[in-house]
């Protein structure tokens, strides 16, 4: 009975809000609903990532929010506080519930705690292609009366049902205008008492009533859940009444059917979902599951006692080897490419500071930056697969108990295995995979610690050095840096995690999803996303370090007189011998020991200079000095640096051995030399682009406490075994 409406109405906003479990749906059906019209930011103040889109459907505009992933409103995780706080203190308009069909039980955990709140919700019964494919077919009208919301069912791939889901949205916010009406569920006789007694003291007090309905409070209570009584702690000493009865229940019900009321509140509400499902919700057409039954016996043979752990290596370890292998070639092309450049900068800008600004400062930062490019894309194209494909899942929960020990997580191997814990890996790719992890302390006790792990940038100093004064060792050598990384990196996660950055860890409530073949488009635009932001973020910081690192060891020049001298020494050369060979080797030695002279003369030869003193406690001469301060830019810098200053001019890998013997040949040098210095580089600061990375992923404090607190802990240790061994052993 819509009359037409000769008003000018300023048009209004109905705000949906797209809710579910991780991998239900949502962001393939938010793309879908949105197109391109959206924007992905962060929510205010943590890196949890927010979505918005808006759309206009005939005279109304829609606010379309993708709310992070979850399994449930409790608090265990930031997105599920994210996702709830968002709910109770934005009220959007409806909650569109996004389900996977083929999971109805565990998927509707999370619809009853919504209808629980008493927000208005609509389900989305999502992935009914594969619930055809399983030979079932599901009585929507009956789920819909018997959960009192309204279900549309859709298949988010390719955008059916995303029509009629936003018209019975926008019709449902309508009719449910702003009031709440929470769910009633049992849960049992002795929880129900308490709630009510609960219940009486909070709407009394009016405790916290305008922010959330009484019932949730006094269930949220006895679910022992930290954020809601932390904040009513602080509202007022109601909190304490309500948790003597809190205590009471627990001990009652810890006596009486020993098990916590958690638990039983858990129960009840899958004991709710299954009188629904029971109705004959699911109607078997065909007469199996497959997708279930295929899961089932691939889990047999993948989370296996002992099998499992077999094939998890093997898996890790070839997706580290086709990283590597395959990242090699387009990093290659890469390297001829801005090799190429370099050297078209060279010819065409005449020599001068500005020629070695533009090449060894910008060009090769530029290109030191992207040289990663490859190796985070096919990286995180690997990682995307097996998380899509619910392998990632098995992995993390087989691995979760040997973690768990140190204050890891299941999901901690991974970061481990793609910085170097196989040695060989990089930690930029590793710190961006700890994105996986959920727990904001599990993840930061991993991102302090992936970067232990022997990259690949670090090999060639360890080999240089091993080939110095372990020949005979090579395997055992690198076998037990390997091993001394891991060592290391678990002992410091669980230093960190039982001071700075305690806290109880994370219960592993991830369950196994059935295994599901990836779409290649999904992986893709995952795969994109990701490298784009490390293209975008670590660029200009990068940059910017290079030019300034350049400057450090470019500035100031050898005075004039120096350089003079050298001049001359060249003139007497030239005018002495005349065999051109001879010549050119001893016009070579010159050049080297003026750059030599130039690099000692610069800031950063001053500083490895006025670090001497200090450094020598470990060993480390100002020549080591300045290798490790240019190895913060890149550990590559490393073997190059030492290059420079033992004269040696450009270092190539063949000629790594020259190298190594004069290492082994100088007077300052020694086992316990070399050995200080491999345990120094193998802990010491991160490199730039790692701490940009831990950054980005963190916080700059806490990318400043890694560069700290591991240069710290490698000069410990480094000076301990200098010393130790020299004093004992020589
Ligand atoms: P989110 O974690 O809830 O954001 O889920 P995604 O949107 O990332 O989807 C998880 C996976 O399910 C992806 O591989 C999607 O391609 C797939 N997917 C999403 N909707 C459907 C659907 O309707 N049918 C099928 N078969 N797969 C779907
Ligand atoms: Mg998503």
């Amino acid at each position: 009975m819509s009359k037409p409406n000769w008003k000018l109405e300023k048009v209004a906003t109905t705000t949906l809000a797209l809710a579910g479990n991780p991998n239900s749906g949502k962001t393939t059906l938010f793309n879908a609903i949105t197109g391109s019209r959206q924007h992905v930011g962060n929510y205010p103040g943590i890196t949890v990532e927010r979505k918005e889109g808006t759309i206009n459907i005939k005279n109304a505009r829609v606010k379309l929010i993708d709310l992070p992933g979850t399994y449930s409103l409790s608090a265990y995780s930031e997105e599920e506080l994210v996702a709830r706080n968002y709910l109770i203190d934005e009220k959007p308009d409806v909650v569109i519930d996004i389900i996977d069909a083929t999971m109805l039980e565990r998927h509707l955990y999370l619809t009853v705690q919504f209808l629980e709140l008493g927000i208005p919700v609509i389900l989305a019964l999502n992935m009914m292609d594969d619930v055809k494919k399983q030979g079932l077919r599901i009585d929507v009208s009956q789920l819909s009366n018997l959960l009192k919301c309204p279900i549309v069912e859709t298949i988010a791939r390719t955008g059916k049902g995303k029509q009629e889901l936003i018209e019975v949205a926008l019709k449902h916010a309508q009719e449910q205008g702003n009031s709440w009406k929470p769910l009633k569920i049992s849960y049992g006789s002795d929880i129900d008492l308490a709630l009510d007694d609960m219940i009486e003291i909070i709407l009394e007090n009016e405790f916290m009533t305008e922010r959330y309905p009484a019932r949730w409070i006094a269930l949220k209570f006895i679910e022992n859940d930290r954020e809601i009584i932390s904040i009513g702690k602080q509202t007022s000493n109601v909190a304490d009444q309500l948790l003597t009865i809190v205590e009471e229940t627990k001990h009652h019900c810890l006596r009486t059917l020993n098990i916590p009321p958690e638990a039983i509140i858990a129960d009840y509400r899958y004991g709710f979902i299954n009188s629904i499902l029971k109705q004959n919700i699911m109607i078997q057409e065909k007469s199996r599951h497959e997708r279930i039954a295929l899961t089932t016996k691939l889990d047999k043979l993948l989370v296996h006692r002992y099998l499992g752990p077999m094939i998890m290596i093997a898996v890790l370890y070839s997706m580290f080897q086709i990283t590597f292998t395959f990242g090699e070639i387009p990093m290659g092309w890469l390297e001829s490419f801005f090799g190429w450049i370099s050297a078209t900068v060279t010819t065409i800008v005449p020599e001068g500071l500005l020629q070695s600004l533009l090449v060894s400062g910008i060009i090769d930062g530029v290109g030191g930056v992207m040289g990663f490019v490859p190796l985070i894309a096919i990286m995180f194209l690997m990682i995307s697969f097996l998380e899509d494909s619910g392998y990632m899942a098995r992995v993390a929960y087989m691995l979760d108990r040997i973690l768990r020990i140190f204050g890891l997580h299941g999901y901690s191997a991974m970061p481990f295995i793609i910085s170097g814990g196989i040695a060989g890996g990089c930690a930029v790719p590793g710190v961006m995979a700890t994105r996986t992890l959920k727990s904001p302390k599990e993840k930061l006790a991993t991102l302090l610690t992936a970067p232990f792990m022997p990259c690949g940038a670090k090999l060639p100093v360890f080999l240089l050095l091993i080939a110095a004064f372990f020949s005979e060792y090579k395997a055992q050598m690198m076998f037990s840096i390997t091993l001394l990384a891991w060592i290391m990196a678990l002992l410091v996660a669980k230093l960190v995690r039982s001071t700075i950055i305690k806290g109880e860890s994370t219960p592993f409530i991830m369950e196994l999803p059935p295994y599901r073949l990836p779409t290649a488009r999904g992986i893709f635009i995952h795969t994109w996303e990701r490298t784009w932001q490390y293209i975008k973020k670590a660029g200009t910081v990068i940059l910017a370090v290079s030019i300034l690192l350049w400057a450090a060891m470019t500035f100031p020049g050898l005075p004039e007189q120096e350089i003079n001298q050298f001049e001359d020494a060249r003139q007497v050369l030239h005018s002495t011998i005349s065999d051109s060979t001879e010549l050119e080797q001893a016009i070579i030695k010159i050049d080297n020991r003026q750059g030599q002279s130039a690099l000692r003369y610069s800031i950063a030869g001053k500083i490895g200079t006025s670090l001497e003193p200090l450094s020598q406690l470990a060993g480390f001469d100002w020549r080591t000095n300045i290798a490790l301060v240019g190895g913060f830019a890149a550990k590559e810098v490393i073997v190059s640096t030492f290059g420079t200053a033992y004269s040696l001019g450009d270092v190539d890998p063949e000629a790594a051995e020259t190298l190594s013997s004069r290492i082994a040949a100088d007077k300052s040098w020694n086992k316990f030399t070399a050995l200080a210095m491999i345990v120094f580089v193998l802990l010491y600061a991160p490199c730039v682009v790692t701490v940009v990375a831990t950054a980005k992923e963190s916080s700059w404090r806490w990318a400043i406490f890694a560069l700290v607190f591991n240069t710290l802990l490698g000069f410990g240790i480094a000076v301990a075994i200098y010393q130790v061994g020299t004093k004992l052993f020589m």
